[in-house]
């Protein structure tokens, strides 16, 4: 039986992760330090055969018994709001919990996968984004914490590929969503969402002009699972090309939704990327991956979900922090 390290194993994709390796056969080693993380995202994996949970936080070193086959690297805060509220913490998964993991890969002889991210292009003068482009980063922003940690994670997984002969391999994760997000995490899904189930107005940020392109979940993790089974070293971008402005895109949660609430409008966030899309084209001929499940689709079986929580989740203040810090 293969055995996969992941981390994050907590989060939202991380979880999602340890569902789809255990379905295909491999034992699933979690881990997770809850920072951002959720117990009830594994709790219907608590007693299986095929997984076992580790609280440890991966900015210390990483020890595992035994072999190791495969490492998915997933553990990080991924949201504005985190940056603001733990930008130390972010900075250091990044590259110090990168640094143990790949220690960990050599030692093991296992290959890694690190999950890194469209940030890392910052707000692209290049769109599509393609793999090869560079990126427009500030450094010093608020979200450089994240941007630069997930930059800095790249060049260490290639250094430790090229130097020590590690099998590594790179996504860059674009805005994917589902079940299992953080309700009150302040990103755009969960807010309007949430907004929505409590009967606020949506809070557009800016003049709603600025675009993403949204993922659904099982879609991403199925780019991501061909990608670490193929034999391409460099960065891959796994997301779904189809671009809405959020404007638009609160409309459409107003209309999924049936809230009689209205957009109301706040600041932009300092350095909020203006425009964002991936362009898939390597992933398609690489992995003949592309995404499948349309955004009314995707959007639904999410908003089931947030529907589902238990009323106390609906009223933690997270995301009202946000607006706070957002002065
Ligand atoms: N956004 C918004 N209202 C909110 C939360 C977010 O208009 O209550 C905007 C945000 O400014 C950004 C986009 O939605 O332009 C996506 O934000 P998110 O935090 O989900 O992720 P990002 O792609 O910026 O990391």
């Amino acid at each position: 039986m293969k055995k996969v390290l992941i981390t994050g194993a907590a989060g939202f994709l991380g979880s999602h992760l340890c569902d789809r390796f255990i379905k295909e056969g491999y034992f699933v080693i979690g881990m997770d330090n809850y920072i951002t993380g959720d117990k009830k995202n594994l709790k219907h994996l608590e007693n299986h055969s095929s997984f076992k949970f580790i609280e440890h936080d991966v900015t210390e070193f990483v020890k595992i018994e035994g072999k190791l086959d495969y490492i998915l690297h997933f553990a990080s805060p991924a949201s504005p709001i985190d940056y603001l509220k733990i930008p130390i913490q972010t900075l250091k998964v990044g590259s110090l919990g990168t640094h143990n993991l790949l220690g960990l890969a050599k030692a093991k002889k296992a290959r890694i996968l690190i999950a890194s991210t469209s940030e890392v292009y910052g707000n692209p003068l290049v769109h599509p984004q393609t793999e090869d482009y560079y990126g427009n980063v500030n450094t010093i922003g608020p979200r450089g914490v994240y941007d630069e940690a997930k930059r800095f994670q790249e060049s260490i997984t290639m250094a430790y590929h090229r130097f020590h002969g590690v099998e590594t391999r790179i996504v860059r994760i674009f805005n994917t969503y589902g079940p299992r997000m953080r309700l009150n995490d302040g990103r755009v899904i969960p807010a309007f969402m949430g907004q929505a189930l409590r009967g606020e107005d949506l809070t557009v940020f800016g003049d709603g002009t600025q675009t993403r392109s949204f993922c659904y979940v099982d879609d991403e993790v199925e780019g991501i699972y061909r990608l670490l089974l193929s034999d391409y070293v460099y960065p891959v971008n796994i997301g779904n090309p189809n671009e809405i402005t959020i404007k638009d895109f609160a409309e459409e949660i107003i209309k999924l939704t049936g809230t009689k609430q209205k957009v109301i409008y706040k600041d932009l966030p300092v350095n909020d990327p203006l425009q964002r899309q991936p362009d898939i084209s390597l992933a398609k001929k690489l992995l003949n991956w592309e995404p499948k499940v349309e955004r009314a689709e995707g959007m639904k079986v999410t908003f089931n979900y947030f529907k589902s929580l238990d009323k106390n989740e609906l009223y933690k203040s997270e995301h009202k922090d946000f607006l706070k810090y957002n002065k």
